[in-house]
């Protein structure tokens, strides 16, 4: 019906609003356990465990040693655009060192679910905060006894969306999302003590005192920790192009799988896939693998300027300026790692 104004045109209610906003963050399970997990990260966790079950679609739960929230803190950070991790846009220009800092996460993830926070901030004396809300309305904000950091308890994910609720896959599915999520922060925080338990059984957990070798045992296991070997390629080893250096490790050729999901790569610290880094990881294998992929953990850095961090939340596809420059730094620093170790026909090892 036409309003006073004469126009059926109107505006959305703000809960209508959040919910929709809710899905450009959150799309499954999956993609709450990431916003979770990375301000566990950007809070300084040393320790951070994450338990779900039912693939998350029951509950998820992220628990993390890091700096913790004030009871003021955490009654605004589950409010709409609040973030403690920039100021304005000044900040986003100068470059973004934080893995968030659009100030959604909490809210949206509250919007689609009942979430309950225990906080306690670092150094505080006394209780800590317990605060719930059910659908994004805070139901109760009271004192509790808890260690200090944050536990984030996330239960029936798109209770209020049935459309979205409707959308999720098999548990096996939801849980594998997660796995891969957790997995790949695991890797690339190898002081951080990462944990995850699905229905109660732990399915890896890292010691936080190893380097990335021994986080790729903890992950993977030995067969495959032992069949890595170690990239590193830097500044003029590298053929021109906006990579300042790549590092990390691959797996021998014989070592590899059907699926692309253990090609764990990185851009300045954040996990992305792209086609170029693919290729180039391909392509230094030189064919051996067939149609079957490497166990690879790689970081590339590049200068800040040179990629765009501002990126939609849930795209975690990046493209480069100069995708063919990339390609070849990154082709370049895998084959040279194999060469050294003998490992592709073509070539006699180096040296
Ligand atoms: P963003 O991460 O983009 O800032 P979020 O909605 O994810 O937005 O979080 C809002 C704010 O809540 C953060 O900026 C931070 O101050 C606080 N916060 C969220 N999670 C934690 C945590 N695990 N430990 C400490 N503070 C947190
Ligand atoms: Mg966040």
């Amino acid at each position: 019906t036409a309003d006073e104004a004469g126009t059926e045109i109107r505006r959305l209610d703000d809960d209508t609003v959040a919910r929709i906003a809710a899905g450009e963050v959150v799309e499954r399970p999956a993609s709450a356990v990431k916003e979770l997990v990375e301000n566990a990260l950007d809070a300084g966790a040393s320790r951070l465990s994450v338990a779900v079950s039912e693939g998350g679609t029951e509950s998820i739960r992220v628990s993390d040693d890091g700096r913790g929230m004030t009871e003021a803190d955490v009654r605004a950070a589950v409010r709409e655009h609040t973030t403690s991790k920039i100021g304005d846009v000044t900040d986003l220009d100068s470059g973004v060192s934080t893995l968030g800092f659009r100030g959604e996460a909490l809210h949206t993830i509250g919007s689609v679910s009942r979430l309950r926070i225990e906080t306690k901030a670092r150094g505080t004396e006394g209780a800590g905060t317990e605060l719930v809300s059910e659908g994004g309305e805070v139901r109760s904000v009271e004192p509790t006894g808890c260690p200090e950091g944050t536990a984030v308890t996330v239960e029936d994910l798109f209770f209020n969306t049935p459309a979205r609720r409707k959308f999720l896959k098999a548990t096996a599915t939801e849980f594998a999302h997660v796995n891969r999520v957790v997995t790949r922060y695991a890797l690339a925080n190898p002081d951080v003590a990462v944990s995850l338990t699905h229905d109660g059984r732990e399915v890896f957990s890292t010691t936080g005192q190893g380097d990335l070798q021994a986080a790729v045992l903890s992950v993977y296991g030995r067969e495959v920790a032992s069949a890595m070997i170690p990239v590193e390629s830097e500044g003029e080893e590298l053929p021109a192009g906006p990579l300042e250096s790549v590092s990390g490790l691959v797996s021998h050729p014989e070592t590899n799988r059907s699926s692309r999901e253990y090609l764990a790569t990185y851009v300045n610290g954040r996990a992305v896939t792209s086609p170029a880094i693919r290729e180039g990881i391909m392509g230094a294998y030189e064919g051996q693998l067939g149609d079957r992929y490497p166990f690879v953990v790689l970081f590339l850095s590049v200068p800040g300027d040179a990629v765009d961090v501002n990126v939609h939340p849930r795209k975690r596809e990046v493209r480069f300026d100069d995708d063919d420059a990339v390609r070849r730094s990154v082709d370049s620093a895998v084959e040279a790692a194999l060469l050294d170790h003998g490992l592709l026909r073509s070539t006699a090892p180096r040296g």
